[in-house]
Parts: structure tokens; C-alpha cells; sequence
């Protein structure tokens, strides 16, 4: 992109509910069964059925709403949202357009260069999901099927205001969204699954100006990666076309992530949204709306805030560290046993976090609990072993039941701290290299290193590198 141009971004998320039942019925809202398996009259839509609401899915759907820290409505109301396609053979999607579960809500996010942006959220409605449309061939024709399962299921469409201006701050605002949402319980928002879709709204307009080019929608968008590749290269696309003077006309796309491109997809007809009598209006009272409120655990950002606070870690760390729910109670556990909070974080991220992923394990499977993975750090934090040795010691103590304390006395891990040791340790070193000692005395700093990393072979890996720096830096004045 040149420089001359300035994205504008907003998000639309649709968060599919973790209830057990979909929004108006009582079928399963659960995935992968055999298709149309879950389904009665009301979620077939067939006439002469009204739809019940779920009080549950309200409850999530608010859930969603004070984890955005939006205001919510105490009235809200159901409308049609009149279009026709096969995936929604009744003619219209019930859908909040006019009043809306939760609005004004926002969430922090922090940028590249370290500065925090504030990203508003216009709105939060409720909708049900339509059926899953099925392309396959059958034989030399293609057939389209439609499977009901995931029809009604139940939905939150987040609208943000169009405060995201880089892939990246969209990329992070959508991490932070998922981290809040998960926390709150009202979702498991996997991309991957489908229970978190995206669309983004890209305009671009000339740096300093408000003139806005016409808004292009990419849909189909299935990992936060993809979202923000397919919105780099939407803005790429834009920005070639307005200096060729190409213009750019209102549509939507479609990510083609084997390809990288967005290609255009045709129009969709949208009709008219019209008030719907079938569902009552939806009153929430301040005594239940107060109860969710204090039931809610503390969210990541302010999780985030504490651990930056509290803990000194830095942006980075505490916004990686409060994105897993279990992720921040393992490191509140550690540090609990006595261990620096940082080190702790930097040793969850470098090292466990990586070893539990090549495993493909999770924090719950206890691998390493958090008492041991504190002994371990504590050793290291004690200078009894160096972080060389302590690599050694996670790898050996992973999925195993001896302590990290037996596994350093196994192992012969334990550092050399004796002062003694590292002077005569030090003195066969400079002996067996003068040349280095000569380059250095010299000015050649680089031997310095050089004749650390000797020592350090010398002692097996075992030194205290501190206390190794101290006695070569006496030595070689
Ligand atoms: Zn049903």
C-alpha cells in the first residue's frame, strides 16, 4: 500500500452461543451429527409454528454484551429480516435490526508501536443461524443439499464502528474479542469451527481526509490470519485502483485463502426488516442483569492490567498471558510458590507453552503442574542451575513424576557457584588460549566472549554464567 492512503476497517462477528438447545426450540444446538437430525417443525420452519425463545440464549447473548463492556437494552424486540435463499427457505431470518440486545459497548486493544486503541462497538443483536448448504457432485451433476441441523441455532452479530485502520489492529482486536468472549463463557469462538465468523468492511480514504473510497465486504474468512491477509490485500487492491482511477463499486468478496486473492461474489437480494409479532419483546430487569454481572470472572483485560500492574510484566507479555484462561490461573499458580511473576511469564511463553503445543497438550492435561514447574524456575531463580540446565530439566521432568530436584541430582545439573571453582576453572582457560587473552588486553571485546563460551564448555555447562563474567572480567584486568 502507499503511503498516501489510510485503511478504514470495521468488523462484523457472528459468535454462535454455547446453549444446548437452539434459539427457538428445544433440538440440540450441536455440530457434527448426521445431518438433519436435530430439527423439528419450528426450527424447519414449517407453518404454523411459533417460535419459543430460549431465556438461556438471552443470557449468553448478554454475557457477550457486558464482556464488551456494552450498555445493555433492557428492552429489545425481534425482527424479519425478509430475504430468500435456500439456506433460509422460510423466507426471512429472525434477527434484533431495530432494537438491539447491547450497544456502545468497547474493548482496549494494544498496537504495534505499543499505544492502546480503543475500538467502540456500535452494536450487539441476536439472530438464528440458517441451514448449512452442502455442494457435491453426484456423478456428473452437481447437487446442492441442504442440512437443518444448524438452522436456528443460536447467534450474536458484533458490529464494531469503523475504528480499525491495519490489518494487525484488526487481527489483535479480533484475539482480544475471542480471550473476553471465551472468558465470559458464552462461546468457545473457534474460527475453526464455525462457532466464530468474521466479515470485514474495508474502505480506504486519502491520508488527512475524511473522504472515505465506497466500502468493499470480504466474507469468508475462516482464521484470524486469513482475516488479516485478506485484508492486506484488499487495501492493495483498493489503493491500485483508485491511482489508476479505477473506481471502486459497492460489493462483496470472497477470501480465497489457497489463492491469497479476494474475487468478487455476486449480489444477494436484501429486503426490507420488518417488526415480528411471533416473539414477545424481550424485558431484562436490573435484578437478573445485576446477578450476571457479579457472577462474571475477572476478564482478560483487566486481567491484563493487573498482571502489568501487579506483576511488571510488559503489554506484550500480560495480553499473551491473559488470552488463555488457563494459561493466567497456571501463572498465578507459580507465582503463588514464591517464583519472580516475570520469569514465570517468560518461561510459560518460551518454553511451555511451545513444549505443550509440540505434544499437542493442553495446560489441563497436567503434564507439569504448576508446583513443579515452580521448583524448577525457583532452582533457576536460586542460581542452583542455569537456564541451559533448567531447558534440560522441563524436557525431562514433562509427563514424569520425579521432581525437578531429583532430575538435577540425577542428571548432575547443579551450577557451580563455588567462587573457588570458577577461579581455577577460569585460569586453565586463559592459560590454554593466551592468543585470546593477548587479543583482548588489545581491545578486541569479541575475545571476551570467545573465552566465556571456552569456560563454559569447560565447566560442562554448568557454571554460574554471573558469577563466571565476574571472576574473567578480574582476571583478564
Ligand atoms: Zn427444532
Amino acid at each position: 500500500m502507499t503511503l498516501d492512503y489510510e485503511a478504514v476497517i470495521g468488523l462484523e462477528v457472528h459468535v454462535q452461543l454455547n446453549c444446548p438447545t437452539k434459539m427457538f426450540c428445544q433440538c440440540p444446538n450441536r455440530a457434527g451429527d448426521e445431518p438433519n437430525l436435530n430439527t423439528c417443525p419450528i426450527c424447519l420452519w414449517l407453518p404454523g409454528n411459533l417460535p419459543r425463545f430460549s431465556r438461556e440464549a438471552l443470557e449468553k447473548a448478554i454475557l457477550a454484551g457486558l464482556a464488551l463492556n456494552c450498555e445493555i437494552q433492557r428492552e429489545s424486540a425481534f425482527d424479519q429480516k425478509v430475504y430468500y435463499y435456500p439456506d433460509l427457505p422460510k423466507g426471512y431470518q429472525l434477527s434484533q435490526f431495530h432494537h438491539p440486545l447491547a450497544r456502545n459497548g468497547w474493548l482496549d486493544i494494544t498496537d504495534q508501536d505499543g499505544v492502546t486503541r480503543t475500538v467502540r462497538i456500535q452494536k450487539i443483536h441476536m439472530e438464528e443461524d440458517v441451514a448449512r448448504l452442502v455442494h457435491e457432485k453426484e456423478g456428473r451433476t452437481s447437487v446442492s443439499l441442504v442440512d437443518f441441523n444448524r438452522a436456528g441455532a443460536p447467534l450474536v452479530e458484533i458490529v464494531t464502528q469503523p475504528d480499525l485502520r491495519s490489518p494487525h489492529q484488526a487481527m489483535e482486536f479480533l484475539r482480544c474479542l475471542r480471550a473476553q468472549l471465551r472468558t465470559s463463557g458464552c462461546s468457545d469462538c473457534s474460527m475453526e469451527q464455525g462457532t466464530m465468523r468474521v466479515d470485514a468492511n474495508v474502505s480506504l480514504r486519502a491520508r488527512g481526509t475524511d473522504q472515505m473510497s465506497t466500502k468493499v465486504e470480504i466474507k469468508n474468512m475462516n482464521s484470524i490470519r486469513h482475516m488479516g491477509d485478506a485484508i492486506a490485500y484488499e487495501i492493495s487492491r483498493q489503493a491500485n485502483c483508485l491511482q489508476s482511477g479505477e473506481p471502486i463499486v459497492l460489493h462483496t468478496r470472497l477470501w480465497d485463502p489457497d489463492n491469497r486473492v479476494t474475487t468478487a461474489m455476486r449480489g444477494k437480494f436484501e429486503g426490507p426488516c420488518i417488526p415480528d409479532p411471533s416473539v414477545p419483546r424481550i424485558v431484562i430487569d436490573d435484578g437478573w442483569l445485576e446477578e450476571l454481572r457479579r457472577a462474571l470472572p475477572e476478564m482478560p483485560d483487566k486481567r491484563a492490567d493487573r498482571f502489568s500492574r501487579d506483576y511488571g510484566l510488559s503489554r506484550e507479555e500480560a495480553a499473551m498471558m491473559s488470552s488463555e484462561r488457563e494459561w493466567s490461573d497456571y501463572l498465578e499458580a507459580v507465582v503463588e510458590h514464591g517464583v519472580a511473576p516475570r520469569l514465570a511469564s517468560q518461561w510459560i511463553i518460551a518454553q511451555l507453552i511451545p513444549l505443550f503445543k509440540s505434544k499437542n497438550q493442553d495446560f489441563s492435561e497436567n503434564a507439569v503442574n504448576p508446583e513443579r514447574f515452580a521448583g524448577l524456575l525457583l532452582m533457576l531463580q536460586r542460581e542452583e542451575i542455569n537456564a541451559k540446565a533448567a531447558k534440560e530439566v522441563l524436557k525431562a521432568i514433562h509427563g514424569k513424576e520425579a521432581s525437578p530436584e531429583e532430575i538435577v541430582a540425577g542428571l548432575g545439573l547443579r551450577q557451580v557457584s563455588e567462587t573457588d571453582e570458577i577461579e581455577t576453572l577460569v585460569d586453565r582457560v586463559l592459560a590454554a588460549n593466551m592468543s585470546a587473552v593477548e587479543n583482548y588486553r588489545k581491545g578486541a571485546s569479541k575475545a571476551m566472549g570467545f573465552l566465556m563460551g571456552q569456560a563454559m564448555q569447560a565447566s560442562g555447562g554448568k557454571a554460574n554464567p554471573r558469577l563466571l563474567k565476574e571472576v574473567m572480567q578480574r582476571r583478564l584486568q
